[in-house]
């Protein structure tokens, strides 16, 4: 068996995956800021790192995995978005919460173990700030406590940038309470009308980037195995965590191994709020694509590469569901063999840094075996590996013939609609294309679908 390789954005290579204890692998996820519904490019982060999860639990024991993904509720967008309601924060955050977990669900995304807030871990923020300030790591100025990075040594090295870049780079805010220019903030004074905290330091509100350091170590720990996000968070936010939580911990790392997903773009431009060309994941559920179509499109990608998201993305990735599902209609009467689990190659490909396009090229590998199995032995093995690696991938879940809309169709009509289905694969296998035709009228005027795929034909019925 291979080992877990996954790449390391900190030392920019791929790395065997050891824990620090395997018994309590510990991995956390930047979260959403819930100031408005995500698009579809923010379910990038949630599903690769769902994928991971699954891959951990499947390694170590589902009771092994700690996984915490938090939700950021305390940020000046969700201000903003409260003043122009004339509601408390809670309003809105409760709201985008509720969508953000119904489209992570729709997706087939696992709970993960831990989702703190913001709002709950104010306390954890402001002792971790104080200890900085102990250490003199950071310094308070007009309201403000402000890390200073000429304290920290190895400031810029995880993303490889210079002080004089990040200055050149206009990423960071220059003000009179600063010492440096790069010093960014821990804490800041709110503004009048916006929620505030009170603290030793004076009453206000955390930095986005202390909120992650302290839920990482209340819910996980000092040092925890993985750390994710998308690629656009290594700077500055993941470079100000590890400044952060190396200097609260006496210089422990932060996290053992970095991970980040490339960006999702739509027609080939980057899809942000910003641009204005999002695409929600309610729209695409509304226009009767299921969430599994939208994970699985996702999927096809590999996790650090652009993925670009077109009409053709969505189709191509509902046909191979359909083709897939379509297989284990077919084994329907089949029972699974006990104790089936996803093969080597499926595993193989996980394991070389969640390597998905190539363990979804491994499904269709096992689907066609399933396929053409002839003894009922070999099929209700395959069938067991398929959904046994469909798992892993988050897919499969669902009865197929819920998946094909059969669920409500009578019986009797079903089973006549099939073995009309099954007459023109035969009549097509015999090169008898008048009687195919003809089939494919008849199944026409019963107001039936047909698909064909390379593995056998599959129906639903019209509109
Ligand atoms: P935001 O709501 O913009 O803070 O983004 C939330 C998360 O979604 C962050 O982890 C981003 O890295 C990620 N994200 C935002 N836009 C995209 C995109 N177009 N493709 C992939 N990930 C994205
Ligand atoms: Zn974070």
């Amino acid at each position: 068996m291979t080992s877990l390789h996954l790449y390391d954005t900190a030392s920019r290579q791929k790395r065997v995956f050891e824990p620090q204890n395997p018994k309590r692998v510990t991995m956390y996820v930047c979260g959403p800021t819930v100031y408005g519904p995500a698009h579809i490019g923010n379910m990038r982060p949630p599903v690769v790192f769902d994928v991971l999860f699954r891959v951990l639990r499947g390694l170590y024991g589902e009771d092994h995995v700690l996984y915490a993904r938090n939700f950021t509720d305390v940020d000046d967008k969700i201000n903003a978005a409260a003043i122009k309601e004339g509601v408390d924060i809670s309003v809105i955050t409760d709201r985008f919460t509720k969508v953000y977990m119904d489209d992570t669900g729709a997706l087939n995304v696992l709970v993960p173990t831990h989702q703190p807030t913001a709002t709950g871990h104010m306390d954890d923020m402001i002792a971790m700030i104080e200890t900085l300030i102990a250490k003199k790591v950071a310094y308070a100025a007009e309201g403000h406590v402000l890390f200073s990075v000429s304290a920290y040594e190895a400031y810029g090295a995880f993303s490889n940038r210079s002080l004089d870049d990040m200055i050149a780079g206009a990423r960071v805010e220059v003000a009179p309470y600063k010492k440096d220019p790069a010093d960014f903030v821990l804490w800041k004074p709110s503004k009048p009308g916006e929620p505030e905290w009170k603290a030793p330091f004076g009453a206000g509100r955390p930095g986005w980037h202390i909120e992650c350091s302290a839920m990482i170590k209340t819910t996980l720990g000092e040092t925890i195995d993985i750390h994710g996000g998308g690629i656009d968070l290594v700077f500055p936010h993941h470079e100000n965590e590890i400044a952060q939580s190396v200097c609260a911990h006496d210089g422990k790392p932060l996290a053992n191994y970095w991970m980040h997903n490339g960006f999702l773009s739509l027609n080939a431009e980057k899809m942000s709020k910003s641009l204005g060309n999002v695409i929600r994941p309610n729209e695409l559920l509304a226009k009767g694509f299921s969430g599994e179509v939208l994970r699985y499109a996702l999927m096809t990608a590999h996790y650090r590469a652009p993925l670009d998201w077109t009409d053709d993305l969505v189709d191509r990735a509902r046909k191979s569901l359909d083709r897939l599902y379509g297989v284990l209609r077919r084994l329907t009467p089949i029972d699974v063999a006990p104790g089936m689990g996803a093969p080597e190659a499926v595993w193989t490909a996980l394991k070389d840094d969640l390597n998905t396009p190539k363990a979804l090229a491994a499904l269709f590998e096992i689907a066609g075996r399933a396929n053409k199995a002839e003894t009922e032995d070999e099929q209700s093995q395959a069938k067991g590996e398929l959904l046994a690696s469909a798992k892993l991938l988050g897919l499969l879940e669902q009865d197929p013939e819920a998946w094909f809309g059969l669920s409500d169709l009578d019986p009797g009509e079903k089973a006549r609609i099939d073995s009309l289905i099954s007459e023109r694969a035969q009549a097509r296998a015999n090169k008898d294309w008048a009687k195919a035709d003809e089939l494919r009228d008849t199944l026409g005027a019963l107001n039936v679908l047909v698909e064909d795929s390379p593995e056998g034909a599959n129906w639903r019925l019209k509109g």
